[in-house]
């Protein structure tokens, strides 16, 4: 019988053999993308005796078209209560009210957490030499840095008061012709995300935790980030992890918390990729490491993503690319991005083996160079094949 996904006295989810999913198909590609994806879920499910009992929500331009809102307060309602739910990309509407959808569902849902797995996946074009080596777990904060939208434009009454208060109370020189932006890091939220990471992996049997800033430059918003990365981990872990000046960089058996700088850190994961395992960091060093990192191992069409509350257990699974408008409806774009989001969301589960079977499945795929037209035009002698052909490969190989 289909069940709601529910929160346990433990903190933990628990999950029913037949557990009711909201999904979100995604606006552009997301014809495509989605049912095919949703196809290799079903199968490997199916495979262990479970079953996902889908049920479809709007957002976006499909939601905008039969009711004229953009994200319906159903779809929020329907996402609250279930807890878990994934998405298709979707359209940023240009003067819809919105900065973006994507946005929004995660403000009003507080998911506080995006989480980006980066891993390698037997036989996916690459740029680097050794793409086997990057095996990494970003969490990037998602609520407050620049991402808070508290901006004034140059040139407006509001920039004009803003710069002068700065200038008389704090004798800051700021030029008249500026734009202003807010970068608000709190205590609050830079503890939640560093302990969802530390916590993450314990649980996951991973060796390390950086925490990435800039705290060199913005020692108040960065530089605090960091410290209080090291204070969560001292005071709520000290039995299973251990910062690096608290152990001089000799953890024993226990998971190691270490920083680093954000630009540096941008050539590291390059040049010493193995030094680097689960990441925590702030919103905007965030989005450029999970974009940057991901462009080592096959890029924007694989890579997945999620957006979650681990306290409240919200958790919202989703393709990291856009709607690509341009291959709407050819049946012709990769499926990975959201196939992987839906692996990831499996395993959030607790329904790793599924979830390891279209691992090996689509890399055997892939490995057989049966493969969509972005990695088809990166290898030699591939068979080209549609997104929902792509699917049917995988299935075949579970
Ligand atoms: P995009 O849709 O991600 O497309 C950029 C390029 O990425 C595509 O032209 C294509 O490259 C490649 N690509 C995207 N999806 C792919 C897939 N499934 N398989 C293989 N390659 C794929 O970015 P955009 O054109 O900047 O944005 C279009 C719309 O999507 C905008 O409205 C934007 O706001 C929205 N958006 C939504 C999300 C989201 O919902 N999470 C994220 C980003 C953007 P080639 O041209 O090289 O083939």
């Amino acid at each position: 019988m289909a069940e709601k996904i529910t929160m346990g006295p433990d903190g933990r989810l628990q999950v029913p053999d037949e557990p009711i999913i909201p999904f979100i198909e995604g606006d552009g590609t997301g014809v495509d993308i989605w049912p095919a994806a949703k196809s290799v879920m079903d199968a490997a499910v199916a495979k262990h005796g479970l079953r996902i009992a889908w049920k479809e929500v709007l957002a976006g331009e499909k939601a905008f078209n039969q009711t004229g809102s953009w994200l319906p307060d159903e779809t929020l309602s329907t996402f609250r209560e279930y807890l878990i739910g994934i998405k298709g990309p979707l359209t940023t509407p240009i003067g819809g009210g919105f900065r973006s959808l994507n946005v929004a569902l995660r403000q009003l849902l507080d998911l506080y957490v995006c989480l980006r797995p980066v891993r390698w996946f037997q036989g996916v074009p690459s740029p680097v030499k050794r793409p086997e080596l990057v095996d990494m777990v970003i969490f990037r904060e998602n609520t407050e840095d620049i991402y808070a939208g508290l901006e004034l434009e140059e040139g407006t009454p509001e920039a004009a008061k803003l710069i002068e208060i700065l200038r008389e109370q704090y004798g800051w020189d700021i030029r008249k012709d500026s734009g202003v932006g807010i970068k608000p890091i709190s205590e609050t939220a830079s503890k939640r995300l560093v302990r969802a990471a530390v916590q993450y992996a314990v649980d996951h049997g991973r060796k390390s935790v950086t925490l990435v800033h800039k705290g060199n430059i913005q020692k108040f918003t960065e530089g605090a980030f960091r410290k209080w990365g090291y204070e969560v981990t001292r005071e709520e872990f000290a039995d299973v992890a251990v910062g690096w000046d608290d152990c001089g960089g000799k953890p024993g058996d226990k998971v190691l918390v270490k920083d680093n700088i954000a630009d540096i850190t941008l050539q590291q994961v390059l040049t010493r990729p193995e030094d680097f395992d689960v990441i925590a960091t702030t919103n905007l060093n965030g989005d450029y490491l999970s974009d940057a990192i991901a462009a080592q191992v096959g890029g924007i069409g694989i890579a997945p993503g999620a957006n979650i509350n681990y306290v409240t257990g919200h958790g919202i699974f989703e393709a990291t690319h856009g709607t690509a408008p341009k291959y709407a409806g050819q049946d012709k774009v990769n499926p990975g991005s959201v196939l992987l989001s839906g692996v990831l969301m499996l395993e959030h589960l607790g329904w790793q083996a599924a979830a390891d079977d279209i691992v090996r499945a689509m890399e055997q795929t892939i490995a057989d160079k049966v493969v969509t037209y972005d990695f088809a035009r990166q290898m030699e002698g591939a068979k080209e094949v549609k997104t929902s052909e792509f699917a049917s490969a995988i299935v075949e190989r579970l």
